[in-house]
């Protein structure tokens, strides 16, 4: 860095003119002053904030890494979500959303009430930078202070409102309008002992994602259209879960919510891309049955699929029969392992397990049923609804409808140009 670049910094931190502080710098540096201490003493004579170490320059949202310890920024508040957690055995109320300026979006969590309310444009001083899923963090703590600032303008809406197709794991302090699809009671250990929840299926016109309220609130029923404000989301079983709080609010909406009962229809790279998807749906070539699919043998005690006989927790089992399928699908734009269930496979097996068990018995071999489902399956196309899931091993698609595709090739040969086009 040069003379002048430093001098340039110092001017835009400190908002004076530029050649004057370059003046003073080289002043400084001409009696031997090393140059970080030169700007310190620049910083303390145009008043920045005074103090030895002065406080952490204001960066932009976009520059923030978790390499700087405490930083400042100036931005909007985008989202500000109300929840408790239990701290050192204490239950503590916080503060966690999104903040935005011009370059982009961070996400925070406050320890304190700072009172933060989403269109707030605040400067955040001295806030300390943690990871968190991959991305920096701001923490804004005891030595943190919050003042408001100038309205700014930034690209994202602040307030929070989503539709349930852009909701990710990880969000939070945000606000949905959907219809109950399915719910249900249930009474778990929580971590005050027994605890009554409402888990089920909500929608809205973009999308159907899984929930849970832990309130078990009287007014969600199935059918109930709803407001409810302050949700956050969490992954489970590696989809998006729609989590109302104790401090969620939940209001009964005055307008209908269009829902649909069918599934996203998503290209295979798109449903990838996601990173997990509840409830879509692909139009997919069978390219490969793997193995360990037909008539399997599972572990007892955990579900798993034993090979000879050894289940990979439990050691030597005596293993329960099981019918199942895993079969790659292709549609061009990338490759997912659905994985069908007992009822499933028995469809695509064309019989039962007790069948599978005589065909097996007949030839004295299991895999000749994973042969009939192979020459039945694979090189045909299938309309595959189900939830996806994706980790380090690849895509998998929890399939809950397989049906041989009905649609023209020209229809499909269409689709898949436009896609190809994008
Ligand atoms: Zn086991």
């Amino acid at each position: 860095m040069s003379l002048d670049d430093h001098a340039e910094d110092l001017a835009s931190d400190l908002g004076v003119d530029k050649e004057e502080v370059k003046a003073d710098l080289e002043n400084l540096v001409e009696y031997s002053v090393p140059v970080e201490e030169a700007k310190q003493s620049l910083r303390r004579k145009y008043g920045d904030g005074g103090g030895g170490s002065g406080g952490p320059s204001e960066v932009d949202v976009a520059d923030v890494t978790t390499d700087q310890g405490n930083v400042t920024v100036t931005a909007k508040v985008l989202t500000a979500g109300k929840r408790s957690i239990r701290y050192q055995g204490d239950e503590q109320v916080i503060r966690e959303g999104e903040l935005a300026d011009e370059t982009g979006r961070i996400s925070y969590t406050a320890w304190q009430e700072f009172g933060l309310s989403p269109g707030d444009t605040v400067t955040v001083g001295n806030a300390g930078v943690r990871e968190w899923e991959g991305d920096p963090e701001l923490n804004l703590g005891e030595s943190t202070n919050v003042a408001y600032a100038d309205d700014i303008d930034v690209p994202d809406e602040a307030g929070g409102d989503s539709d349930l197709s852009t909701l990710e794991p990880g969000d939070r302090g945000r606000n949905v309008e959907v219809t109950v699809v399915e719910v249900e009671r249930k009474t778990i250990d929580g971590r005050d002992g027994e605890t009554e929840i409402n888990s089920g299926v909500l929608a809205d016109e973009t999308a159907r994602l899984p929930f849970t309220d832990w309130e078990a609130r009287e007014a969600v029923v199935e059918g109930a259209t709803l407001r409810a404000e302050d949700v956050y989301v969490r992954e489970f079983r590696g989809v998006p879960s729609v989590n109302l709080s104790e401090f969620t609010t939940v209001e009964p909406l005055d307008r209908e919510v269009e829902v649909s009962d069918t599934a996203t229809r998503m290209s295979v790279r798109d449903a990838v891309s996601t990173g997990g998807a509840y409830d879509v749906e692909v139009l997919a070539n069978v390219v490969a049955v793997r193995d360990g699919s037909g008539l399997i043998e599972r572990c007892p005690e955990c579900g798993r699929v034993t090979q000879n006989g050894q289940c990979r927790s439990h050691g030597d089992v005596d293993g329960q029969d099981d019918l199942r399928v895993k079969a790659i699908l292709d549609d061009g734009t990338g490759t997912v392992t659905a994985v069908l269930d007992d009822e499933l496979t028995a469809e695509v097996y064309g019989g039962d397990l007790d069948d599978a068990r005589e065909q097996a018995r007949d030839a004295m071999d299991k895999e000749v049923v994973a042969d009939r489902i192979r020459e039945r399956i694979v090189g045909r196309e299938f309309r595959v609804r189900g939830n996806l899931s994706v980790d380090d091993y690849g895509a998998n698609l929890e399939v809950t409808e397989f049906e041989a595709s009905d649609e023209s090739p020209t229809d499909r040969a269409t689709a898949l140009l436009a896609e190809v086009a994008e």
